[in-house]
């Protein structure tokens, strides 16, 4: 946010952000003619790379942010010691910025606004003070700074983000091979894989906000990036995250490349974490709908002609009856469940003829939804 005084370069995070490239540089190529490489490095550069990439996505962002699930301890101490590792200041900061840049997404008070461009929500952002000094508003976290382990990760951060992202894979190098391996997972697992994480994350401000797919809206500029999500654990669909930011999952259909998802969900079912929230399909598919006519409207012209008019009214009964059927088939299916665990036959029997209808009734409004867009593309198209 800006503040009165004029802006500053934040001289420890530009250092550190433009020498740690280098440093990986100089540092691969000088370990690999000296020593040679063996599989001790990339080893450790890979769990690295998971451990505090999943402590961001899964723990900074899923977990702390936006609560979409709950964690037992021993995970969330994981999450705050390779978080801190990944030298992407402590969650109570971080998350703080996070849940500024979800209130305001793309206006002043967004701390990495896409709407300033890419670079400065990519980077820049973290080498300039603005007005001079640096606020991470921690009001934003009032609920966080109540868990002991993220107030010991704070207070302790720059002790912890050295020796866990530095000094712990230099140590388990050195235990396995000797001076060539501390020297290597220094090198590839704290130098170059923070730089990895770095840009990985960056990617989410910068790249997420700029090109993809917008199937759930455009009132912001995230966007949906299958390819990006390669890149984040699963974080490229930033478009879904925006619209349904409690969901647990960001790639929602059990095709999409989301890692993180598939790692909550794992330890879920082995009973460390429970309380995933998840939307119901029927509520993304409104969305979707909803999205797809107001980009088709506002294509049509002239706006406010009595068929435009008329045709959004048609749009609004449809899916006010839509999301009335889907919660209702949602009761009778919970019902049905029920039902079958008492083995109630007949109640059963009773439960699956209203399912069947509430079914059909649901297919009528979508073939309704499709006509509405149909009648929309043939109303007077614009050029564009
Ligand atoms: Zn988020
Ligand atoms: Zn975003």
């Amino acid at each position: 946010m800006a503040g009165n005084g004029d802006d500053t370069i934040n001289v420890v995070n530009s250092l550190f952000l433009m020498l740690t490239p280098i440093a990986s540089f100089v540092g691969l190529w000088w370990h690999a003619t000296t020593f040679g490489v063996t599989w001790v490095e990339p080893f450790l550069f890979v769990i690295w790379y998971f451990a505090c990439g999943l402590s961001i996505t899964v723990g900074y962002h899923r977990l702390f942010s936006h609560r979409s699930h709950e964690a037992s301890w021993p995970l969330r101490l994981f999450y705050a010691l390779f978080g801190a590792g990944a030298f992407e200041n402590s969650a109570l900061n971080w998350c703080a910025d996070h849940r500024l840049h979800h209130r305001h997404t793309d206006k002043p008070e967004d701390p990495y606004s896409a709407s300033r461009g890419f670079w400065w929500s990519h980077i820049l952002w973290v080498m300039i003070d603005e007005g001079g000094e640096r606020i991470h508003d921690l009001d934003q976290v009032k609920d966080l700074q109540e868990d002991p382990i993220l107030r010991f990760q704070h207070k302790y951060y720059l002790l912890l983000c050295v020796g866990v992202g530095m000094f712990l894979p230099a140590l388990i190098g050195g235990l396995i091979s000797g001076v060539p391996g501390a020297v290597g997972g220094f090198v590839w697992a704290g130098l170059a894989r923070t730089v990895f994480t770095h840009h990985g994350t960056f990617l989410i401000n910068s790249a997420a906000h700029i090109w993809g797919t917008q199937p759930y809206g455009e009132s912001n500029s995230s966007k949906d990036s299958p390819m990006l999500a390669f890149l984040t654990f699963g974080e490229g669909y930033h478009n879904f995250h925006h619209t349904f930011q409690a969901d647990y999952r960001n790639g929602h259909r059990w095709y999409h490349f989301d890692p993180s998802k598939w790692w909550i969900k794992a330890f879920a079912l082995v009973g460390l974490k429970r309380g995933l929230k998840s939307t119901p399909d029927w509520h993304i598919e409104d969305k979707r709908r909803q999205a797809s006519f107001e980009t088709a409207a506002s294509k049509a012209s002239p706006d406010g002609t009595e068929d435009l008019t008329r045709l959004q009214e048609r749009m609004k009964a449809a899916r006010s009856n839509f999301k009335a059927q889907s919660r209702a088939l949602d009761k009778l299916l919970a019902e049905r469940r029920a039902a079958r665990k008492e083995r109630q036959a007949a109640r059963r029997q009773e439960l699956e003829e209203a399912i069947t209808k509430l079914r059909d009734d649901i297919a009528t409004i979508r073939a309704e939804f499709a006509q509405i867009m149909n009648d929309l593309t043939a109303f007077k198209p614009t050029a564009a």
